[in-house]
């Protein structure tokens, strides 16, 4: 990659993330839905080591402190991210249990079988599913879960346009029992799975991102790839609209056998 392309991509990658830190979560779900995945997993005690993988700026991990004992580390690619996160567990006096650092899925900072818990909402995918299974799986004890939330198609069959957006984005969508089978395959047993309710986007994803896109395109007014960016979002959100039925995001909570 030439120098020039190089710096074209990180602003990329800068602008993006100056999009996704106006908003308190970077994915669908909720504090609710996150407790819900919490009651399906062994109690932990104070020593309990937990991780969440792609953990943005830690709306779902500061509702995760809420609902469980022990150390938690977020992890996330951007520093940015990783300082609001930081920010926010300050704010809310969880600091001392809870803390950020930036970091690759796939070069996680972990000893084998040290975590008794590994999170990850909404942010398996950029590692791709299957793989994140089965290469997170030696991070955890023996009897450690793993709560995931991942995209996932409802029916057999797709319209060709919701079908081609998938394929494009991220071809490893898949139904519920295929990836149920990818876990169980990669070292799980199937604790429980359940579908994210649709206010997880759209009270908890997408209306709050309707502000954030009004501040962001004056702040970069005149910009045609910050323009690009918010056309992309909105494409986005009109497709979940209109094919619902088809996908959404499902939990899979799953113990290391
Ligand atoms: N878990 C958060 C939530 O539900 O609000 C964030 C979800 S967001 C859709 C995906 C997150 O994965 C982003 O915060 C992004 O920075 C992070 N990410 C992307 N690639 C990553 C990688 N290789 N390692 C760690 N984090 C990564």
């Amino acid at each position: 990659m030439s120098n020039e392309l190089k710096s074209i991509h990180d602003f990329d990658f800068t602008m993006i993330c100056n999009y996704f830190k106006l908003l308190e979560r970077q994915g669908p779900g909720s504090p609710e839905v996150t407790q819900k995945a919490v009651s399906f997993i062994n109690e932990l005690s104070d020593e309990a080591r937990i991780a969440d993988i792609g953990c943005g700026t830690g709306g779902q991990t500061m509702a995760l402190a809420n609902y469980t004992k022990g150390q938690i580390t977020g992890i996330d690619l951007f520093p940015d991210f990783i300082e609001i996160f930081n920010r926010n567990a300050t704010e809310l006096h969880c600091e001392d249990r809870v803390k950020g650092i930036v970091g690759s899925m796939d070069n996680l900072p972990f000893q084998a079988e040290e975590l008794d818990l590994i999170w990850s909402e909404g942010a398996i995918y950029n590692i791709g599913f299957e793989r994140g299974m089965n290469e997170w799986n030696r991070f955890l004890k023996k009897g450690g879960f793993i709560a995931v939330t991942e995209a996932s198609w409802f029916t057999p069959e797709r319209p060709a346009e919701i079908e081609d957006f998938w394929m494009a984005n991220y071809p490893e969508i898949d139904t519920i029992p295929n990836k149920i089978a990818q876990m169980e395959k990669a070292g799980y047993t199937l604790t429980a799975h359940f579908i994210l309710p649709e206010n997880c986007w759209i009270e908890h994803f997408y209306a709050p991102q309707f502000p954030a896109q009004e501040a962001f395109l004056k702040e970069y007014s005149g910009n045609a790839a910050a323009a690009d960016l918010i056309a992309g979002q909105r494409y986005e959100e009109s497709l979940y609209y209109k094919y619902k039925e088809y996908y959404g995001y499902v939990f899979y909570i799953g113990q290391k056998r």
